[in-house]
């Protein structure tokens, strides 16, 4: 519920806010050179090669032609080649390694078919529910297995012998070890999915370990937004002979995408913060925060002024996250508050704004925020606050996106007339705070120990 009028629609953006059309971010390599796309995005999955079945499977989901990598990836896939995509999260890139997978699988169907390697649960989770719609039509079932997740429910599942498993690589490494009667020997493809997220997140001996026991005849196909030189040699220890794939890079893909910055000072955020949300009354956001503690207080205080706010962050338990995340999902929020933890691969379709509440310290994370918006050709806005603490990493940001972006037009006079409201509902947040975290350590010294429980009791009432 907004707490001032509404004076503009997303339709009606300020001046100076452009097109953020540019092309290349701070990957390196440089920028791929844009292949022609118009003739790849006319061809249906047909022309492809994907057979009728999976074809009215992406009817059904909506997909009415390929995306570029689809289109770009898909034929070669189907030739059985390894594959490396370059693409983020928005691109279709699931959809990319799914269908040739599916397609392949109804040819010979068997247990363990196909193996998913996700850096994140929530993604594998997502992934998983792609194959299953996907795989529908031929009855394909799934199974995840993520840190954070009962061990013998999902040794249970394996037992089920399910044609496809998605998991993050940890727990992926505690099955091989400690299941019995689990193998991939005759696992037949591998998808390594965001594999320089995985890299990052010091995933590397894992794979290492899930390599050596998966059969060397075996289609593999990764996926990455960057190729960094520990993606290449990932690539060379877990590909045969790959041809590699890029479709013009994200801010290629995001055209839609209008990105600006607002400098404030720091004291000044929730301020700015509240009254662009009231801008953008009735649209969908994700607000990015740095901290757990951010994340939970701007929940609260946003909560108090009336919106329909809801965190997102790693200390919640897996139930805790996936229930935020439904609720955004299905809209019953529409405002999601999140750490990094909700930066990649998470599948929210229709983000209308995102908000850098807190600048990010690296421009990869920045492209990978801002990527939440504008997705698959809709129009999207990004505001990143930039406040006297944070100039220079801004500027870094900026020379790695090759642009200075624009600033978001604010009208200052306005914004202070909320002022009081939001210092009141502030001030109701940091004693939310102190509250919360009182209950987390009475009820974790009684019940649970190190507390660890009550907050995940806490972020169940919340979300
Ligand atoms: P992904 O990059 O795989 O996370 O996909 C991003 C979003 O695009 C998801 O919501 C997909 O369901 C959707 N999507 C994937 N392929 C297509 C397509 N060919 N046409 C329209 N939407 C698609």
């Amino acid at each position: 519920m907004p707490i001032v009028n509404k004076k503009r629609k997303v339709s009606e953006r300020p001046k100076k806010v452009q097109d953020d059309s540019a092309s290349d971010s701070e990957s390196s390599p440089p920028p791929q050179p844009a292949e022609p796309e118009a003739e790849e995005t006319a061809k249906s999955f047909a022309d492809l090669g994907i057979i009728p079945q999976l074809c009215e499977a992406c009817a059904n989901m909506g997909y009415k032609n390929p995306t570029p990598i689809q289109a770009k990836t898909i034929p070669t896939s189907l030739e059985g080649r390894d594959v490396i995509g370059l693409a983020e999260t928005g691109s279709g890139k699931t959809a990319a390694f799914a269908l040739p997978m599916l397609q392949a699988l109804m040819e010979s169907p068997q247990a363990f078919f196909g193996l998913v390697l996700s850096p994140t649960r929530e993604l594998a989770y997502q992934i998983s529910q792609n194959f299953e719609s996907l795989g529908s039509v031929i009855g394909v079932k799934s199974t995840v297995l993520v840190g954070g997740m009962d061990m013998v429910a999902q040794s249970i599942a394996l037992g089920k012998k399910p044609h496809i498993i998605v998991a993050t690589p940890g727990r992926l490494v505690d099955h091989l070890e400690n299941t019995k009667g689990f193998s991939l020997r005759n696992l037949k493809y591998l998808a390594i999915d965001e594999a320089d997220r995985l890299l990052d997140m010091d995933f590397g001996d894992s794979l290492d370990k899930i390599l050596k026991v998966l059969p060397r005849e075996r289609r593999t196909f990764l996926f990455s937004a960057t190729m960094s030189s520990k993606v290449e040699s990932l690539q060379r220890a877990s590909l045969s002979n790959p041809t590699r794939i890029a479709v013009a890079s994200k801010y290629q893909t995001v055209s839609t995408l209008q990105s600006s910055y607002l400098l404030i000072p720091h004291k000044s955020k929730n301020l700015y913060l509240t009254y662009i949300l009231n801008e953008f009354a009735g649209k969908s956001a994700i607000i990015f925060t740095s901290t757990v503690h951010e994340t939970q207080r701007v929940s609260y205080m946003l909560r108090t002024l009336g919106f329909g706010a809801i965190p997102l962050h790693g200390q919640l338990s897996q139930s805790s996250r996936l229930g935020a995340l439904n609720k955004f999902r299905s809209g019953s929020r529409d405002i999601l508050v999140a750490t990094d933890v909700a930066a990649r691969g998470l599948d929210i379709p229709s983000v209308d704004v995102v908000m850098n509440f807190d600048l990010p310290t690296d421009s990869k994370t920045y492209i990978h925020r801002v990527g939440r918006t504008a997705r698959a050709g809709k129009s999207g806005v990004a505001i990143s606050f930039v406040t006297q603490y944070d100039l220079e990493v801004f500027m870094r940001i900026e020379y790695a996106l090759g642009k200075k972006l624009p600033e978001y037009d604010v009208d200052k006079e306005e914004v202070m007339v909320i002022a009081e409201r939001v210092n009141e509902a502030q001030r109701q947040a940091v004693i939310e705070m102190k509250s919360f975290d009182e209950k987390r350590g009475s009820r974790g010294k009684n019940k649970f120990g190190k507390g660890k429980r009550s907050r995940d009791d806490m972020d169940q009432e919340e979300g």
